[in-house]
């Protein structure tokens, strides 16, 4: 913060931007307004900010019960679920940090995860017991296990000191008023994916948090508000679901958490019965309900639904998908781009006033870019010698990002030590900026492989094929896939005179790997191209293997 010995400061309040001001207000001004989710069982539940203010604050007293102190950590293995929503206000709001665990990860990597976050209470949905018991198994420090449903709930286990999360609410006093923290404190953690490496734990404050959730809420970005119905698709695993638990508590929004059935029909179904205005999530699920629409609902169906805006983040949205969504149900696509490191949304497409009366095409071409950038966050683009320009230069290079809500340092690391000397960090993208701040993504450094909303290392994938011995060299690459956006191509090159089946070879990653990262296809080649420092040249194979899984590519 710049300051000025002799400038005259001004004489209004400053008060601290907790998360618990935040539901603190919800409760205040929309107290009635409704919260609802399904269960795994596919019944509902539903609560109101009320409630969930009051609940969260019996789970703040039953934390100190369980002889949890202010700054840690707090494990969730959940889904968009009123108890995860409840986690989110307790937790960081009593002092401590909710940590949330991806149940789609492998369990060595949960359990890497979770030591390096170093938390002893674990809140687990009932249906992830068994993957949580798993992971607890290999992990050696003590871990308290609270699963998130009433006692006659409670799934079989081979553990007999399980809390029901309901028996805890239950004996718990509601706590009387938060404790005051410095703004700054952190509230949230969340792993990266963990392509270049271990994973990273991105470390929220609740000064970081509440900026973001605010910024969501202006017309330029999701323009959430009191007026919306908002389903929440990014799971409440991956980047504080956007921010959007913390937005629609600002704002009053009704807010529709899915639970663990993300299928096309289960959430049509909720487009339909808790009329949906708003919702938000990756590309690839929007698919399956877009195809569902289309196949089920009559003209006069479709005409009902009450979905005005849809935002779409963590990969590029394909200007088909924009096209669909106007053609099928007249409903405005945003793009967002942002990451984990970022909160995540630093950028937002919506045409500005110039673009009034523009022909749909140009228009399609403006949604296709990635976003403008948000007040409260700057975006440039570093050449190779880390000289960075702004708009308008037409600079292709890395992208670089600052702001209120970008991250410093990962967890455990040096504060600052991922910034540059001028404190820009790099999101590994590489960008061009037009002069009107719209930013375009033309490729990402990293080889990952995005399939879904989630993330394949390819790294990961050809250590585990480099470990059959019938091989000699392994590369992976993401290859355009028509509904999951892109999926895994293994290219071999064997030792010779051997041979290795297809099934063999699958059921040899299947001890490695979760299930869902094999591979779709398995290709045996000569050789593969290389680099004169001899690293696979992949953007070659991409190349040459676009067409593999989806022909019309
Ligand atoms: P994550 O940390 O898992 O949220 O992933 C962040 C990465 O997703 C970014 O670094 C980009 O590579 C990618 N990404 C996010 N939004 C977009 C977008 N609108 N267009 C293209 N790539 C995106």
């Amino acid at each position: 913060m710049g300051k000025d010995e002799g400038a005259m400061m001004g004489l209004m309040q400053c008060l601290p931007l907790t998360i618990g001001s935040v539901i603190d207000h919800a409760a205040r001004n929309h107290g009635a307004t409704e919260v609802v989710s399904r269960r795994v069982d596919g019944s509902f539940e539903r609560s109101t900010w009320a409630q969930v203010a009051q609940r969260s604050r019996r789970l703040a007293t039953a934390l100190d019960a369980l002889g949890t102190a202010p700054g840690d950590r707090i494990a969730s293995l959940a889904w968009n679920r009123i108890p995860h929503l409840e986690l989110y206000y307790g937790v960081p709001a009593s002092g401590r940090v909710l940590h949330t665990l991806n149940p789609r990860l492998f369990e060595e990597q949960i359990r890497y995860v979770l030591a390096d976050g170093g938390a002893r209470v674990l809140f687990v949905d009932p249906d992830l017991l068994a993957l949580a018991e798993g992971v607890l198994a290999i992990h050696d420090a003590p871990v308290t296990v609270v699963v998130l449903c009433a006692r006659e709930d409670m799934p079989a286990s081979t553990r007999d000191d399980l809390i029901a999360y309901e028996d805890l609410i239950a004996a718990a006093d509601p706590l009387a008023a938060w404790p005051d923290l410095d703004e700054r404190t952190a509230s949230s953690l969340c792993y990266t994916s963990g392509t270049t490496g271990a994973p990273k734990g991105v470390l929220y404050s609740h000064r970081s948090t509440v900026l973001h959730a605010m910024s969501l809420m202006t017309a330029d970005s999701m323009a959430l508000s009191a007026r919306d119905n908002a389903l929440l698709l990014p799971p409440m695993f991956h980047v504080n679901s956007w921010g959007v638990p913390y937005g629609s508590a600002m704002c009053g929004a009704k807010l529709v958490l899915p639970g663990a059935q993300l299928d096309g029909a289960s959430l049509h179904a909720l487009l339909r019965d808790e009329a949906i205005t708003f919702s938000l999530g990756v590309p690839t699920v929007w698919f399956s309900i877009l195809d569902q629409i289309e196949r089920t609902a009559t003209a006069e169906e479709r005409g009902a639904l009450r979905l005005e805006r849809v935002f779409m983040g963590g990969a590029a949205t394909p200007r088909a998908l924009v096209q669909r969504f106007r053609d099928l149900l007249g409903v405005e696509t945003m793009q967002a781009w942002g990451m984990t490191e970022t909160s995540p949304v630093v950028a937002v497409t919506r045409p500005m006033g110039r673009h009034h009366g523009q022909p749909w095409e140009e228009e399609l071409d403006l949604r296709a870019k990635a976003g403008r950038c948000l007040f409260g966050c700057e975006v440039g683009v570093a050449d190779a010698d880390g000289n960075v320009t702004g708009p308008g230069a037409d600079a292709v290079g890395a992208l670089v990002v600052r702001g209120h809500w970008v991250t410093n340092g990962y967890f455990g690391k040096e504060p600052g030590s991922a910034l540059d000397a001028q404190g820009w960090f790099d999101s590994g993208d590489i960008a061009r900026i037009d002069a009107d701040g719209f930013v375009q993504i033309t490729d990402r450094s990293k080889d990952v492989i995005k399939s879904g909303g989630e993330w394949i290392s390819s790294i990961d994938l050809e250590n585990a094929a480099v470990a059959h011995p019938a091989v000699k060299e392994a590369a992976v690459i993401g290859v355009p896939h028509p509904r999951w956006q892109e999926r895994p191509l293994l290219l071999l090159v064997l030792q010779p005179g051997e041979a290795v089946t297809r099934e063999a070879m699958l059921a040899h990653l299947t001890e490695h790997v979760a299930r869902w990262w094999l591979p779709d296809d398995i290709v045996t080649v000569d050789e593969l191209p290389h680099t004169g420092s001899g690293k696979v040249i992949k953007s070659e194979l991409r190349d040459q293997y676009r067409h593999h899984l989806d022909p019309a590519q």
